[in-house]
C-alpha cells in the first residue's frame, strides 16, 4: 500500500487550497472525496446563459485571503449593489432597503455597540473575545435592546447579526459576535464572481493531483507511526490525516478515542444546515427595475436575467418544503407568475454548514475551540469552524493557513 505524508479528506475549497500548499512544500498527499464532484459547498451552475450560485455566493472586499486568491488566479469579480434592494415587510413591498431603514429610525450600530461596551466595562474590541459568556448573556438581553430604543425583529436581524438570521434562530450572544466580527466589514464591498465561484475550485484544480471521488471516509485508526484511513471500499495509509469537511460530517467518522474526545462539547449546529438555494423562472419580468429582493421570512432573491432569479432561504432550524416556498412566492408575486422552480438543499451531511453549539455552559468554549485544529496525534480538522470567520470561505482559508503554520513548526 502507498504511504503518503497526508490524507486530505474533502475536496471543497479547504481541501484544494491545503493540497496546493502541501505540494508547494514538496510533500505527498492523496485527497479523498465522498461525492463525485469538486468544490463541496461551492457549487455554481448556469441556465439559459445566466449563472447561479447554489452554494457560496458572496465575497467581501475585507476578506483578504479570498480576495488575494482570486487576484492570483486572475478571476473577475463584479460588485453586488444592494442599495436598490426592494424589501417585502408586513404585506407591503418597499422600493428600497435604504429608504425603509431611513424611515424606521435605527440607532447607529456602532453607537449601539459602544453603549453595550460601556455597560459591560469593556474598553477594547479585542476584549470582546474574553468576555465571560454568562456576563454577556446577563447584559445583552432583549429588554436592554428595547430600552435602548431598538425596534425588534428586522432591526436585530439587520444590525446585530447576519442579516439572514432571525432571533428565533440564533442567540443574541452569537448575533453580537457576528456583529463584532463583521464590524471591520461594514465598509466593505460585496462581490460575486463573474461566471460563478466554482471557477475558483476549477482553476485551482489544474495545479493539483485530482481527488479520488466516491471515497467516503468512515474510519481512522493508528499504526505505529501513521494512520490507516478506511472508506467504504478502500484502505489508505499516511503519516497524518486532515479532515476539511464540516464537523457535522466529521461526527459520522469513527475516530481514535482521543480525537473523538476533542470534539466533545463542540457539536456544531448547522447554521446553514437547512438553507435552501434555488432558481426561479418567472413567466413575466417581475420587478423590472430591481436587482435584489428581500422578504421578511427572510428570503433573498438576486436577478440573474430577465426571467431568472437566484433564491436564497437561509435557515438554522426550519426545514422548508417546496409547497410552502411556492405559497410564499405566490403571496409576493401573484399566482401563475412562477414558471419553474428548482431547489438545492444543504440539509444532509456532508454539506452542513457549521456553527457553534449554544447549549448552556458551552459558550465559553467558542473561542478556545476556534484555535484548535489538532484533534489527536496525527489527526487534524481544518475548516471555517476553527476560524474567526465561520460560514465564510475566508474562514476556511484562515484555518488552512493556521494549520500550515502550526504543522511546519
Ligand atoms: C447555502 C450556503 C451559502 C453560503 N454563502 C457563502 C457566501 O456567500 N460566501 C462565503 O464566503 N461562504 C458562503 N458559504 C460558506 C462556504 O460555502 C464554506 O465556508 C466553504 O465552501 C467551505 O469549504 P470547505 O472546503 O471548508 O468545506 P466543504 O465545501 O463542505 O467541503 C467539504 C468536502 O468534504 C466532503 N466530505 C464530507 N465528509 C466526508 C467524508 N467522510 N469522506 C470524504 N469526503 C467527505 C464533502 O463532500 C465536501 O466536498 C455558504 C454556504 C452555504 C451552504
Amino acid at each position: 500500500m502507498d504511504t503518503y505524508d497526508y490524507i486530505i479528506v474533502g475536496a471543497g475549497i479547504g481541501g484544494i487550497v491545503l493540497a496546493k500548499k502541501i505540494k508547494e512544500q514538496g510533500l505527498t498527499y492523496v485527497m479523498l472525496e465522498a461525492s463525485d464532484h469538486l468544490g463541496g459547498r461551492i457549487n455554481s451552475t448556469s441556465v439559459d446563459d445566466a449563472w447561479f450560485e447554489l452554494g457560496a455566493a458572496r465575497v467581501l472586499s475585507s476578506q483578504h485571503r479570498v480576495m488575494n486568491l482570486i487576484h492570483e488566479l486572475n478571476l473577475e469579480l463584479e460588485e453586488q449593489l444592494l442599495t436598490d434592494a426592494a424589501v417585502y415587510m408586513e404585506g407591503i413591498w418597499h422600493d428600497s432597503l435604504n429608504e425603509l431603514l431611513s424611515n424606521i429610525e435605527y440607532p447607529d450600530p456602532l453607537e449601539l455597540f459602544h453603549a453595550l461596551l460601556d455597560k459591560t466595562g469593556i474598553v477594547n474590541l479585542s476584549d470582546f473575545e474574553r468576555l465571560a459568556p454568562l456576563e454577556w448573556d446577563r447584559v445583552l438581553t432583549l429588554d436592554w435592546l428595547e430600552a435602548e430604543g431598538i425596534p425588534t425583529a428586522f432591526s436585530i436581524r439587520y444590525f446585530l447579526g447576519d442579516i439572514d438570521v432571525t432571533m428565533n434562530q440564533i442567540t443574541l450572544y452569537e448575533s453580537m459576535y457576528f456583529f463584532v466580527s463583521n464590524l471591520s466589514a461594514l465598509d466593505s464591498k460585496v462581490y460575486r464572481m463573474q461566471g460563478g465561484l466554482s471557477q475558483l475550485v476549477n482553476t485551482l484544480s489544474h495545479h493539483m493531483k485530482p481527488p479520488l471521488y466516491k471515497q467516503h471516509v468512515e474510519q481512522v485508526s493508528y499504526t505505529t507511526d501513521g494512520v490507516i484511513v478506511k472508506t467504504s471500499n478502500q484502505t489508505y495509509q499516511s503519516r497524518k490525516v486532515v479532515f476539511t469537511c464540516s464537523l457535522n460530517a466529521l461526527s459520522h467518522v469513527e475516530l481514535p478515542t482521543e480525537a473523538k474526545d476533542s470534539l466533545t462539547n463542540f457539536l456544531a449546529v448547522g447554521h446553514y444546515g437547512k438553507s435552501i438555494k434555488g432558481i426561479i423562472t418567472f413567466n413575466s419580468n417581475v420587478f423590472p427595475s430591481h436587482e435584489y429582493l428581500i422578504t421578511e421570512d427572510p428570503l433573498r432573491m438576486l436577478r440573474r436575467s430577465e426571467f431568472h432569479w437566484e433564491l436564497y432561504l437561509p435557515s438554522l432550524e426550519k426545514s422548508w418544503d417546496r409547497d410552502e416556498i411556492m405559497k410564499r412566492l405566490h403571496v409576493y408575486f401573484g399566482v401563475d407568475s412562477v414558471r419553474d422552480f428548482k431547489l438545492h438543499t444543504y440539509n444532509m451531511a456532508p454539506f452542513y454548514g457549521c456553527y457553534w453549539n449554544y447549549k448552556s455552559g458551552y459558550f465559553h468554549r467558542i473561542f478556545e475551540f476556534s484555535k484548535a485544529q489538532r484533534l489527536a496525534e496525527r489527526v487534524y480538522s481544518v475548516g471555517e469552524h476553527f476560524s474567526l470567520n465561520p460560514n465564510w470561505i475566508e474562514g476556511t482559508l484562515e484555518s488552512v493557513d493556521q494549520f500550515i503554520l502550526n504543522d511546519s513548526k
